[in-house]
């Protein structure tokens, strides 16, 4: 690959004082990393801690081969959901029983707005922002569906968020960590000026959770849904989780009542009464195998200092920011979102006209980022795996890239199916 040379303003020198001062540096070998790769994409698709692959392949061969149906008791799969949301609540600043893992974000995002909305019926706005995460506005007018037309979505962007919420606004739906820009909203401010006005808050964690300190409670959050496979690395497709503040338990019930949520599932009734707390927002039977491979994302979490983490977090992006600011932005790359310094979650996009072309060079060269339409590239900067050398060496393939219009090439102008 391309060498930094002298192109950098830091030194190949500093950069490695970086890495060696690095607390974390030892995490990236409990990762399975292919050679040649520098993966910047771990807030969409987290990479493969080490220890899951014999762990997803003990739970096939020893709990399903072995212990066939028997496991749901021996191997106590029954628990998975709680078990693991338990796990997560403490990452996220929750208590053990106020988190449970099932289903998708966007399930999830269905299974809160509606008993949200059910639970105030004096109260027909959901407020949110444009351009949040597609899946949440989506879930939101789904959810409206279910009330005959007579409540509403209106988006206002964020410095007028706090301004639009009255005494009509059931909800407050937002995404922590923005999934383009990186903007991070302040969950404490923005949660008090929801309860000022009696609005109940519904924050999504899809790109805060495993990468930036969370204090749901410190916070007085209500509710909270966040996303499984990204930094939680656990797996493609992997269990989602939602929180519900304890003082929401016995007020607030799931649309969906599955049996899952029974408050007696075997008991075998027809009639359907909730479980108590979180359990109720089960559905169906959790997927055991996913839940194996997450499980072990999060317990690879559960060893780490969030705010150590997050400091990586902020160095890493600083990196990033002053070297496209020397090596990009005289091809017109454009930071997007939080200026260096300002907080923000853990990746760092730019703007450019080609973007889709420049990232499918980029990963032709083995640097992995994402374009998000229509003229994003993002790249993911996840502190236990990445080197500040991998930044550094990122920046120059990206600068040879643009130097030599290589983006130019026919075979980078075909569009894939999944960006
Ligand atoms: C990734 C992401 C989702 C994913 O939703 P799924 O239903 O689990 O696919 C939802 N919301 C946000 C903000 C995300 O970043």
């Amino acid at each position: 690959m391309t060498s930094l040379r002298a192109a950098t303003p830091l030194s190949e020198l500093s950069i490695a004082t970086l890495d060696d001062a690095d607390p974390l540096r030892a995490v990236r070998d409990r990762f399975a990393l292919p050679e040649g790769v520098i993966y910047l994409d771990g807030n969409s698709l987290g990479a493969l801690p080490t220890a899951t692959a014999a762990r997803v392949a003990s739970v096939i061969h020893d709990e399903w081969g072995v212990g066939l149906i028997r496991s749901w008791n021996s191997a106590d799969w029954i628990g998975a959901p709680q078990r693991v949301g338990a796990k997560i609540a403490r990452l996220v600043g929750a208590e053990a029983h106020e988190v449970i893992a099932a289903d998708s974000v966007s399930v999830n995002l269905y299974k809160l707005i509606v008993a949200a909305l059910t639970a105030q019926p004096d109260r027909t706005v959901v407020l949110s922002e444009p351009s949040n995460f597609p899946t949440d506005l989506y879930m939101i007018e789904s959810a409206l569906q279910a009330f005959g037309g007579r409540h509403q979505l209106v988006l206002a962007p964020r410095d007028e968020l706090a301004a639009r919420i009255d005494d009509d606004t059931a909800l407050v739906l937002l995404t922590h960590v923005h999934y383009k820009t990186a903007e991070m909203h302040d969950m404490a401010a923005m949660t008090a000026s929801a309860h000022a006005r009696g609005a109940l808050i519904l924050w999504d964690l899809s790109h805060s959770v495993g990468a930036v300190p969370l204090d749901l409670n410190g916070c007085q959050a209500d509710l909270a849904v966040g996303c499984g496979y990204k930094f939680l690395n656990g797996g493609p497709g992997a269990p989602a989780f939602l929180f519900v503040a304890e003082r929401h338990h016995t007020t607030l019930t799931s649309p969906l009542g599955g049996w899952m949520g029974h408050a007696r599932p075997f008991a075998f009734i027809d009639q359907y009464e909730p479980a108590a707390g979180v359990d109720r927002y089960l559905c169906g039977t959790p997927p055991i195998v996913a839940f194996a491979a997450l499980e072990s994302g999060v317990d690879l979490h559960l060893e780490m200092d969030m705010q150590i983490v997050a400091q990586k977090s902020r160095a890493l992006a600083e990196l990033f920011i002053d070297l496209v600011a020397v090596h990009g932005a005289p091809y017109g790359l454009k930071l997007v979102g939080p200026p260096r310094g300002a907080p923000r979650g853990s990746h760092v996009s730019f703007r450019h006209p080609h973007s889709y072309e420049i990232m499918q060079a980029l990963i032709a060269r083995g640097v992995i980022g994402d374009f998000r339409a229509p003229d994003i590239l993002r790249f993911g900067l996840t502190p236990l795996y990445l080197r500040f050398a991998d930044i550094a060496q990122a920046v120059a393939i990206l600068e040879e890239i643009l130097r030599t219009e290589a983006w130019r090439a026919p075979e980078y102008q075909v569009r894939h199916a999944v960006t």
